[in-house]
């Protein structure tokens, strides 16, 4: 994934719509002696100086810096000449230099190695930072100007980044309702005060349904078919809760996951089921039947004061999908045969269970069963297996040999550049021809100030200011197996891809070569920011790329080929359940944010309707259903639980370019790097694919990869 600073451009800025009610606390005391965050750097490639930053620093650089973006806004405003695009447009994206740099350093410290100090400066700031940015966006007489620029761009001899900036932020002021008269805008503020009510009421509702429940056995006997650590798991799980001696599963994924791929008794494992699949519709007062539907109707209403006919017009506006038909033209391609493989996988099953001695349909609480049955006997393959062959430095060479083959890229460890951590290690990214590229930090070992998974992000974005090309600094952070004193770090094959994935976004941000900081690197929309990630993970799964990193760590030999065929085999397993589960929400969501009446539905009857018009099958349960789809209730992937499988075609697709030459075929990578990863955000996504691939992206490649098409 990759995970957005808090502050980290004007976009990032701008996006900032949650007002918090905390109360604002006074500055800190200034630090004794200079704050290396307000002063420069002097380290290699002007790098963090980590090793002289301290906690009290931050404060005073985020006051500082907010202070000093807000005098270099009112100077644009203030400005006696008229308003042209250097003195207002590129201007504001000049602004907040402190800022950003210090909102960068910490946000990659908050993420990877927090302290109660950095969380509490944290907490303190996040209304603070939330009310700078809306000073920013709802400033009238700088979107005055910003609108007079706009108007006359049609006689403006802009270059097309220039263009897409002035588009862009425009466009962001405009959608937070900068462009509405003053009814409108005091309208707005209500409507998104109530939503911000609901989607918070939303999210404690789910939480308290997932705790709400527990499924406690008594007796060995109910324990029938799980593996040891799960009863072990289930145990300590029933201590927590004061009933040792006992065994508690509760309605976390975790916890009822294992349960329903082991737990030989049905019974318990539909009463589970039941449990998990009507949380939020109990009729109690964590129920969501109504909060979601209310939640659809406010966000009709505010697309249309916003002058979009859906809630989903709106939100795709913004991405690489752009309208609603975009995005139903693409699922439709790929439901149609994703059911069908569903169907026979659902036959399947039915003939194990019934062969297992249980008669009659095979129901949703029986397909986790005799999947996990099916898996052991056809693809017989688990972690351990592998591991041996993938030592944690010999995926990164891996990693780092693709990009050399691909783009010449070469990557030479430093030892003079301040860290933030000892596990952390730095590398200076340059050309064949030796030119500095940028610098990429690594940090891939769990600690408990680091939050869990894996990211990619920015320490300083590659732009062009004042005709100076600066270089991107990026770091790249997992939570991969530590190594010990008798052997190094061996992960399993998908934390290898993992690693890959991360490092396709730290290319996106190295080989960024824009103008603007906004437009840089990985500052795209959401449906093509994975593209350039996922696009690595296919070298790092393809069978001829395999051989050449993955080597046993004792004695050097090469995988054998009979661990890649069955690799290769077992990512066709249940990918019709996965596809079908997984889009069944992704139809779901997007009939929720195309209703174009503000009025409230029986959401029960409502989701029933959507699910029927698809034609899903009763063995399977749509993957979130609205009493607990938080994605689009109470976090921003309204209207864009599509963009997992969006991003998903693009990268098969992108990739088959490859395939269809080879793996490392010159003229195709320096196409892809020229086209798409050193544009950026500076144009349209579906243009900068069409330069790349000659033609818009095709769904076959990945029905090819789930196994949907031979
Ligand atoms: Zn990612």
């Amino acid at each position: 994934m990759r995970m957005p600073a808090i502050l980290l451009a004007l976009t990032a800025l701008l996006a900032l719509t949650v007002s918090c009610a905390k109360k604002e606390t006074p500055p800190a005391a200034p630090a004794a002696g200079p704050n290396p965050l307000l002063g420069a750097w002097t380290t290699p490639f002007e790098t963090p100086p980590f090793d002289t930053l301290k906690e009290e620093h931050f404060r005073p650089a985020f006051d500082a810096g907010m202070a000093a973006q807000k005098k270099e806004i009112e100077a644009i405003v203030a400005s006696a000449e008229a308003p042209t695009f250097a003195n207002t447009v590129e201007a504001l994206e000049r602004t907040g230099v402190l800022l950003t740099r210090t909102s960068n350093v910490f946000g990659a410290l908050t993420s990877a190695n927090t302290t109660d100090g950095l969380q509490k400066i944290e907490a303190d700031l996040a209304p603070v930072l939330a009310k700078h940015g809306d000073d920013i966006v709802l400033n009238a007489a700088l979107f005055a100007r910003i609108k007079a620029v706009n108007d006359q761009k049609a006689h403006l001899p802009l270059t097309p980044e220039q263009a897409r900036l002035l588009e862009r932020t425009t466009k962001q002021f405009v959608r937070n309702g900068a462009a509405l008269d003053e009814a409108k805008k005091a309208e707005l503020r209500k409507v998104n005060e109530e939503l911000a009510v609901l989607s918070q009421k939303f999210g404690q509702n789910v939480l308290a349904e997932d705790n709400g429940f527990s499924l406690v056995l008594e007796n060995k006997d109910d324990l029938a078919g799980l593996p040891p650590d799960v009863v072990a798991g289930a145990a300590e799980a029933a201590k927590a809760k004061g009933q040792a001696g006992k065994w508690v599963f509760t309605l976390h994924k975790p916890s009822c996951i294992p349960f329903f791929q082991y737990s030989a008794r049905r019974d318990l494992r539909e009463k589970l089921f039941k449990a998990f699949i009507s949380r939020g519709a109990n009729g109690n007062a964590a129920d969501n039947r109504a909060v979601a539907s209310r939640i659809a109707a406010l966000r009709v209403t505010r697309a249309n004061l916003l002058g979009y006919k859906t809630h989903a017009d709106y939100v795709l506006d913004d991405t690489m999908a752009k309208t609603p038909a975009a995005v139903h033209k693409l699922l439709d391609q790929i439901w149609t045969p994703a059911l069908a493989t569903a169907k026979a996988e659902a036959h399947d099953l039915k003939a194990m269970m019934n062969k297992d001695g249980v008669a009659g349909e095979l129901q949703p609480w029986d397909w986790w069963y005799y999947a996990e049955k099916l898996k052991k006997a056809k693809y017989d393959l688990d972690d351990e297996t592998l591991r041996p062959y993938f030592e944690l430095e010999a995926v990164r060479q891996g990693a780092f040999a693709t990009a050399r083959k691909l783009w010449g890229l070469t990557f030479t460890k430093r030892t003079d550049i301040p860290v933030y951590h000892p596990d952390v290690e730095v590398f200076e990214v340059k050309e064949a021809d030796g030119t500095h590229v940028g610098i990429l930090y690594s940090d891939y070992y769990p600690r408990p100030s680091k939050r869990g998974g894996a990211w990619s992000n920015a320490l300083r974005s590659q732009q062009i200011r004042d005709g100076k090309k600066i270089t991107p600094i990026v770091y790249n952070v997992g939570n991969f197996t530590k190594p010990t004193a008798e052997k190094p770090s061996l992960i399993t094959f998908e934390e290898a891809q993992t690693l890959f994935h991360e490092f396709g976004h730290a290319l996106h941000d190295l080989l960024s070569n824009v103008t603007y900081e906004s437009l840089s690197g990985t500052n795209v929309p959401r449906d093509f920011v994975e593209m350039p990630s996922q696009i690595m993970e296919n070298w790092a799964g393809d069978p001829e790329v395999i051989k050449t990193y993955a080597k046993h760590y004792k004695t050097g030999e090469p995988i054998p080929q009979a661990l890649i065929d069955k690799i290769k085999n077992a990512g066709f397993f249940n990918q019709g359940f996965a596809t079908v589960e997984y889009m069944a929400a992704s139809y779901l969501d997007m009939d929720w944010h195309t209703l174009t009446e503000a009025t409230e539905r029986e959401t029960v009857a409502f989701e029933d309707a959507s699910l029927k018009k698809i034609g899903m099958i009763p063995e399977i349960v749509v993957r979130y259903r609205t009493p607990y789809f938080q994605h689009i209730f109470s976090s921003g992937y309204s209207a864009g639980y599509y963009s997992y499988i969006w991003s998903e075609v693009l990268d098969a697709d992108a990739f088959q370019a490859f395939k269809e030459t080879s793996l490392y075929d010159q003229k195709t990578a320096k196409s892809y790097r020229e086209n798409i990863l050193a544009k950026g955000g500076s144009e349209e996504p579906m243009a900068l694919y069409k330069a790349f691939r000659g033609r818009e992206p095709k769904v076959e490649p990945l029905l090819k990869r789930r196994g949907f098409l031979k």
